[in-house]
């Protein structure tokens, strides 16, 4: 193979690593060629920018920024922007790789994309987040664009940091221009119900597994970890749809009550006390590796990347895994989980509701129209449920795990896309 790689960062859990040994292994079951493969693995443009930023106190901090094209082969690529202390490039091209399979999966003419900054947001003032947003546009002018590249929201941002980047992108190129990234607030041609669309999805994902094992929802049980866009919209519509969710957590460790949390009130707790969960009592206190090997039916790892490990992975009990967070799952944890007879809906299937709903956003922008949240809730709620369908049926037919199948689906529609477009 003609690409030499550069040495990866040597990580235990490395989500570069974990992200191409599923891909190598899919890969080979699809049969795609050597110079498929390079293609396919080599990310089509990667940028790092420094992003001098004036801080609070006078001082100037420079930041590193990533973007990462992954693939702009099914079209313009897509993805979300992250702020958080451990971003890293190795990081950022995983998760834009993720994004071109997870766009695939669910058949929505993008790409893949990610982008980064190594920050950490919650010690930092609104202003300080919003200089560090605008010099990141500003850093990326000739990399984003409606037709080209469309962030989204991801960890540590939200429609707030959205609404930012359409404005300094629109006074640059001297008109509003919306639709140059999605998740934005709804005044300004943000989709109803894309703040609730991941966990939305997680829980069509969840369902459809659930009848597959013939569990019945009345009588499961749920743990899921993290409590933030993804883990609490999920928490809220898996108790709505009858099952028991007995434990939630943050950054200040996890809850737990057998009969099951009253996630209203937990969410309510959460939006008066600054965002975190911290002397939330309606549960009992319990750390989050013990909630990780709870003995339930569901658990929802929505939080970040690699949890669940080889270190921890023979301590779980639950009969599913829905992988709400991208890469929660390390690779080396795979064959333990597999071993062990538990059903995996993995992220690049189990989370694609929120790009899903991302690409009906830009949609309703384009056409210049806003569609009711009921047509929104049914036409996610159909492509989650068919690219399930899409991804059990090619598990059965190779006779492979949901996520080695979900990778199947996915190199197969972007290798037979390029076959068509063909190249130099
Ligand atoms: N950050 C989200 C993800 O990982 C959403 C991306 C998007 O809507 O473009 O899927």
């Amino acid at each position: 193979m003609g690409y030499i790689e550069p040495a990866p960062i040597k990580d235990k859990e490395n989500p570069l690593e974990s992200m191409m040994s599923r891909f190598d292994a899919a890969a080979k079951l699809v049969g795609i060629s050597d110079e498929m493969y390079d293609i396919l693995k080599v990310p089509a443009r990667q940028v790092i920018v420094g992003l001098p930023v004036t801080m609070d106190n006078g001082s100037i901090k420079v930041f590193e920024g990533y973007r990462v094209i992954h693939s702009n082969i099914l079209g313009p690529a897509k993805g979300g922007i992250r702020l958080d202390p451990g971003v890293h490039l190795d990081e950022v091209r995983a998760l834009a790789a993720w994004m071109t399979w997870k766009c695939a999966v669910v058949d929505i003419p993008y790409g893949g994309a990610k982008g980064g900054i190594a920050c950490n947001p919650r010690e930092m003032s609104a202003g300080e987040i919003e200089r560090l947003i605008r010099q990141y546009t500003v850093a990326m002018l000739d990399v984003i664009g409606p037709d080209r590249d469309i962030p989204a929201p991801d960890m540590g941002t939200g429609p707030r940091e959205m609404a930012w980047i359409v404005d300094e992108y629109s006074k640059a190129k001297g008109m509003t221009v919306n639709n140059v990234v999605t998740g934005k607030p709804l005044v300004l041609g943000g989709s109803l119900g894309r703040t609730e669309a991941t966990g939305r999805g997680v829980t069509v994902a969840a369902l459809a597994a659930m009848d597959k094992l013939r569990m019945n929802p009345y009588r499961a049980t749920a743990a899921i970890q993290g409590f933030g866009n993804v883990g609490s919209f999920a928490a809220e519509l898996l108790h709505e749809r009858g099952v028991t969710v007995v434990a939630i957590s943050d950054i200040s460790g996890g809850y737990y009550n057998k009969s099951g949390i009253d996630i209203t009130a937990a969410v309510a707790y959460r939006n008066k006390n600054k965002g975190t969960l911290e002397g939330f009592d309606g549960a009992e206190k319990i750390s989050n590796e013990e909630l990780l090997s709870l003995a339930v039916d569901v658990l929802v790892p929505a939080a970040k990347e690699d949890v669940i490990t080889e270190d921890n992975a023979a301590s779980i009990q639950a009969k599913m895994i829905v992988e709400g967070a991208n890469g929660p799952t390390s690779a080396s944890a795979d064959e333990i989980i597999n071993s062990k007879g538990i059903l995996v809906v993995p992220d690049i299937l189990a989370n694609a509701g929120g790009v899903t709903v991302s690409y009906f956003e830009w949609v309703q922008n384009r056409i210049g129209y806003k569609w009711t949240l009921d047509r929104i809730n049914r036409r996610a709620d159909r492509v989650m449920k068919d690219a399930f369908d899409r991804v059990f049926d090619t598990s059965q037919r190779y006779q492979v795990p949901l996520r080695l199948a979900a990778y199947i689906v996915a190199i197969d529609k972007v290798s037979s896309t390029y076959k068509f477009r063909g190249g130099y």
